[in-house]
């Protein structure tokens, strides 16, 4: 068991904190927020994360678990303390904004008054680690204080945070202290992943080189998926026929609105501004981000090339979210959707499973006018009397939706699916006007097991041609 501290209470820190707790360990988390604090010594989390409350009230009920605004009794006897503040960007150009973790290292140096491992889990610039090294040092309140300085960046992935710390495909520690690197590692030995140990900058760097690997493969597949709806294509099934080679995979190949969120947004900026100071050009983030930018325009297209003008139309909106399983309103696409969707002169009724109240209030901060959207309590209650319906967020209930309901609710039956969740030809059976993210119309693919010819399709014979496009079949290619 060891005592630990985490500073910052947000998806990254409470689900740090909580799940160490949960390993057995004597955990106090801190926040500046007050009113964050308070809730959360009530049992009120501050963020929807699924599994996250039983964790917090079972380790709270346990005693392993402490919340506090005071960087005193968070630092009390602890032996690893853990850095998980937000980084946002911070300027016009993308350069990360340091002054949470600079804050919270000069919170540390003040009160600290024995050794200890300072775990940096912020997404931070390359180098980060040895300006919070610095910051320390030079504010130590006791000035003879030993202690060491650890990144650990964090891979979890927000709707499914917990399971992520909890099986994690790797740990990654750096640091010019390799004892101390070792000391974090015994930490996660229980969790059974490969733990990495390597140098201070280079953990850094991993952190953002996965982020913006990650976004390059999303702007890859969306930028396909423009070429596939030009050509006649299903850019659904081409992800498929993709992901089934091994070097490539099938996971963040799904084409859509593009990525949002707290990170890969801030993420790709940050490192393509740090390459700009070190004097490059990173050509292909660049691309990255416009990719990502243009993305959420074409849905406003497709709307407008179905309806004409927007103006007096009702448009629904079903997910607000930057994604499922969450209520983050980071860099999400509605925000975007919804400001040139209103812009029009159109109406917009809006619901998310879980983001309704962080919705209105991203919505608000971005000054959107607000008599221009009604929040509604289902995704029923959008349709109903709406001229189209923009599928925003791939939420489960969503895809569950009994569609000729939706149907005779809707003044004009369109759908716009920006996370191509519905099939166009069951759409278009019952009657909708359907467009996706680079879908064609042709038939489902069939996936025939190894060795089970008998259920090959006659037409999808070796040899002959089965493409629906007069081009060579993939048979044929061969
Ligand atoms: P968040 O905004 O949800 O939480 C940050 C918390 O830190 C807030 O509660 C804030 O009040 C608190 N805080 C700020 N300054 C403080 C200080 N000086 N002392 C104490 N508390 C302070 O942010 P997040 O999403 O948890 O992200 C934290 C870091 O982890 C960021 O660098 C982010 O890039 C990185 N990260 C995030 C995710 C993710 O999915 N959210 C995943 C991996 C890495």
């Amino acid at each position: 068991m060891s005592i630990i501290c985490v500073i910052g209470t947000g998806y990254v820190g409470l689900v740090t904190g909580t799940c160490l707790a949960d390993l057995g360990n004597h955990v106090t988390c801190v926040d500046i927020v007050p009113e964050k604090i308070a809730g959360l010594q009530q049992g009120m989390l501050p963020i929807y994360e699924p599994g996250l409350e039983e964790l917090v009230e079972r380790n709270v009920h346990a005693g392993r678990l402490h919340f506090t605004t005071s960087y005193q009794e968070g630092l009390d006897n602890s032996e690893f303390i853990f850095i998980a503040v937000n980084t946002p960007t911070g300027n016009g150009q993308g350069r990360a904004d340091m002054h949470y973790v600079e804050s919270a290292a000069r919170g540390i140096a003040q009160v600290l008054d024995h050794y200890a491992i300072i775990i940096n889990k912020s997404t931070v610039p390359v180098g980060s680690g040895d300006i919070v090294k610095r910051l320390i040092l030079s504010n130590l309140a006791r000035p003879n204080i030993q202690f060491a300085v650890v990144s650990n960046p964090e891979f979890l992935r927000e709707g499914s945070a917990v399971f992520d710390f909890q099986t994690p495909d790797r740990v990654v520690l750096g640091s010019s202290d390799a004892e101390a690197a070792r000391k974090v590692a015994t930490l996660y030995l229980p969790l059974r992943a490969p733990i990495m140990i390597t140098d201070l900058y280079t953990a850094e760097m991993i952190k953002y080189a996965s982020n913006a690997f990650l976004a390059t493969k999303i702007s890859f597949i969306n930028e396909i998926a423009q070429i596939c709806e030009r050509l006649g294509a299903d850019v659904k099934e081409v992800a498929e026929g993709m992901g089934f080679d091994k070097r490539i995979g099938r996971a963040f190949l799904d084409a859509g609105l593009g990525y949002g969120g707290s990170c890969f947004s801030k993420d790709v900026r940050a490192l393509s501004h740090m390459a700009g100071e070190a004097g490059l050009h990173p050509q292909l983030l660049n691309a990255v981000m416009d990719i990502n930018h243009d993305q959420r325009r074409l849905v406003v297209n497709k709307l407008i090339s179905i309806l004409g003008s927007l103006r007096g139309c009702t448009i629904g909106i079903l997910g607000l979210a930057f994604k499922p399983n969450t209520d983050d309103m980071r860099d999400a696409p509605s925000v975007d959707i919804i400001r040139w969707v209103s812009s029009q002169g159109a109406h917009v009724r809006a619901y998310d499973p879980v983001a309704l109240k962080t919705g209105r209030d991203a919505l608000e901060r971005e000054g959107i006018r607000m008599e221009h959207i009604t929040f509604c309590e289902d995704a029923y209650a959008v349709a109903d009397g709406a001229d189209a319906l923009v599928i925003v967020t791939e939420w489960n209930e969503f895809k569950a939706l009994d569609k000729p309901q939706l149907h005779r609710l809707m003044h004009r039956p369109i759908v716009i699916d920006g996370r191509n969740i519905y099939e166009a030809e069951e759409m278009q059976r019952l009657g909708f006007t359907y467009r996706a993210m680079g879908r064609g119309t042709g038939p489902a693919p069939m996936v025939v097991a190894a060795g089970d010819d008998t259920s090959l399709p006659q037409h999808a014979s070796v040899g002959e041609n089965n493409s629906r496009h007069n081009g060579p079949g993939p048979l044929a290619a061969l």
